[in-house]
């Protein structure tokens, strides 16, 4: 059952949907929105898990390792590039910082 495509298709319609909903939730800016916003991307997470269904590259790079919210530059996120290292980094609020890299 978990094999089926149909399946997976379905899965990762809704952690695209989920990941929507949490990046509108995130730029209200407040705080029960926020919380919405972090409770959307652990379910979407759980999917991920449950179905074995990969995260898509977008999806999976702007969601916060430590804090499990969604990083907006400018708005909870600081950009920089490690040019000589090339990867992009992402410094959100709480601290954590993500790498990307880049060719
Ligand atoms: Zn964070």
């Amino acid at each position: 059952m978990q094999k089926d495509p149909i399946v997976r298709e379905v899965a990762t319609w809704r952690i695209q949907r989920l990941f929507e909903l949490a990046s509108a939730e995130t730029r209200k800016g407040e705080k029960e929105s926020l919380r919405l916003s972090k409770r959307y991307v652990r379910i979407a997470k759980s999917i991920s898990s449950h179905y074995k269904v990969r995260m898509p590259d977008k999806v999976r790079n702007s969601i916060c390792k430590g804090c499990g919210s969604i990083l907006i530059p400018g708005l909870n996120c600081k950009v920089r590039l490690a040019s000589s290292k090339r990867y992009i980094i992402y410094l959100c609020s709480c601290g954590e910082e993500k790498h990307i890299f880049y060719k």
